[in-house]
């Protein structure tokens, strides 16, 4: 074959041109976005019935394609970018992370081998101690980049199984062996149980320890589970320590945490994904004590340094202890192994073949520095306290939590109801928000009460758009407790 004429070559004019098209539609996107709702009122089926028109049998031109792309994506999608979105806990993409994403495709290393990403493994390397540096763990400099807080907390439970087991876990398996068991409070996301199932140690193998009045898990109750286990011939292995839980985004105890550990020879994991970053902030760094005495932290750069999907971190003290839980060198390889020379991220972590996540994280460090994640944190969480302010002097509204930049409260109707009656209104209201889409906020259960949930982690959102969250809560409140 002399030349070759390949479908999906572009010429580089071409590129240009259609990547300019492409960039001034989401740029006018973006500036349409506060006046539009939160989310598409569309149904399943209609969305289906859109994307019929479309065909893999016939080739269409790029600019079409792309335009209506962006089209199909501006008119049947949930906006985190949209200044009033606090839902679950997704943050507004910054937009030097999109830019990023960009960049890293079009250079498209494969961040598995240093001899394959030279310059990606060194910038994944910098940014992984950038954060640990920015929450004060720095000691914590290694580590890796995963898809999210999911990964990032598997990561951890497998280094706590491999360098816990007191025989070689790797080879034997788990059969024959002293039963391995986790510890964690109550409320612990869920990763906890498919890593338990997943990973062969069993569901019924964690301990949920119970919670204190304000939500954080009871020591006292962890170290006598694990005492109870020791003198059943069980094998504690591993204690969680939430650091901003998924609902109300409490802190644990963490250096109480980290004692226990410590005098019962337990690894110790901080799961981070959301809260973490708050670290920097000064008004907070208290909630954070013992956090650098965690063998292993995740912490999830798509929550709170607000990178765009996906990429969640693990940080290690010691990244031989990665090494010794997933490196395995097969001949077809051949990659240096000396971690002086090369790192060679498939060795610490389950992916092979990985992506350059690392890109988005690092530009933003880099465009705003730590300072400024630390002045967006911290207004989130002024914002959270004002919502909490604005909610307790509304009297039809009962303040439920507030911590971190997590706020939650319920309506209040003015004839008496039943806790039942009042879970039941407070659900609809939630329902009836998230469809209406002119505001979006989840849920969560404190103490049995159903509550909307706020979860900032949003550099748009401002005052009034929280005073609009308000008049929403009781325009729908009066409407539904009729
Ligand atoms: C979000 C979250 C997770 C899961 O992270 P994903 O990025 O959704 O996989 C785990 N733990 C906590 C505390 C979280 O907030």
């Amino acid at each position: 074959m002399e030349t070759r004429k390949a479908d999906l070559e572009m010429t580089p004019e071409q590129f240009r041109t259609l990547g300019y098209q492409a960039i001034d539609q989401l740029a006018a996107f973006l500036s349409e976005l506060p006046q539009m709702d939160v989310t598409t009122t569309k149904e399943k089926v209609e969305l289906a019935k859109e994307l019929s028109h479309f065909s893999a049998d016939e080739p269409t031109p790029s600019d079409k394609v792309i335009a209506e792309t962006i089209q199909l994506m501006k008119n049947g999608s949930l906006y985190n970018s949209h200044p009033k979105f606090w839902g679950y806990i997704t943050s507004s993409p910054a937009p030097i992370g999109i830019i990023g994403d960009l960049i890293a495709s079009c250079f498209n290393q494969n961040v598995g081998a240093n001899q394959l990403s030279p310059m990606a493994t060194e910038i994944e390397l910098q940014a992984i101690r950038w954060i640990a540096e920015a929450i004060n763990c720095p000691e914590h400099g290694q580590g890796i980049m995963v898809s999210g807080g999911n990964m990032a907390n598997m990561i951890g439970f497998l280094a706590a199984k491999t360098n816990q087991a007191k025989w070689k876990v790797r080879e034997q398996g788990l059969a024959d062996h002293p039963q391995l068991v986790a510890y964690c409070a109550k409320g612990t996301h869920t990763w906890i149980q498919k890593s338990a199932d997943l990973f062969g140690v069993g569901t019924d193998w964690v301990r949920w320890i119970d919670l204190d009045s304000d939500q954080r898990m009871k020591t006292d109750i962890l170290e006598m589970k694990i005492k109870d286990d020791l003198d059943a011939g069980n094998q504690p292995f591993m204690v969680v320590g939430t650091a901003g839980s998924v609902s109300t985004g409490v802190v644990d105890p963490l250096d109480t945490i980290a004692d226990i550990c410590e005098k019962y020879s337990l690894w110790f994991h901080v799961d981070g994904a959301y809260g973490a970053p708050a670290a920097m902030v000064a008004s907070e760094a208290h909630h954070f004590k013992g956090m650098n005495r965690a063998d292993s932290i995740a912490l999830d750069p798509h929550k709170w340094l607000y990178s765009p999907l996906e990429v969640g971190c693990t940080l290690v003290k010691s990244g031989q202890t990665l090494l010794d839980t997933f490196s395995a060198n097969p001949e077809y390889y051949g990659f240096e192994e000396d971690p002086n020379k090369a790192v060679n991220f498939f060795a610490y972590g389950i992916q092979n073949s990985r992506g350059f996540r690392a890109l988005k994280v690092w530009m933003s460090f880099r465009q705003v520095g730590i300072s400024g994640f630390r002045q967006m944190i911290a207004d989130d969480i002024t914002l959270a306290k004002e919502l909490y302010s604005l909610a307790s002097a509304t009297p039809q509204i009962e303040v439920l939590s507030q911590y971190l930049s997590i706020t939650t409260f319920r309506y209040l109707p003015t004839k008496t109801m039943s806790e039942e009656e009042l879970n039941k209104l407070n659900e609809a209201i939630v329902s009836r928000m998230q469809k209406e889409g002119k505001v979006f906020v989840s849920n969560a259960l404190v103490d049995g009460k159903y509550a909307l949930r706020a979860c900032i982690v949003n550099f748009r959102t401002t005052s009034s758009d929280l005073e609009f969250l308000i008049s929403e809560t009781l325009r729908l409140g009066k409407e539904l407790s009729h």
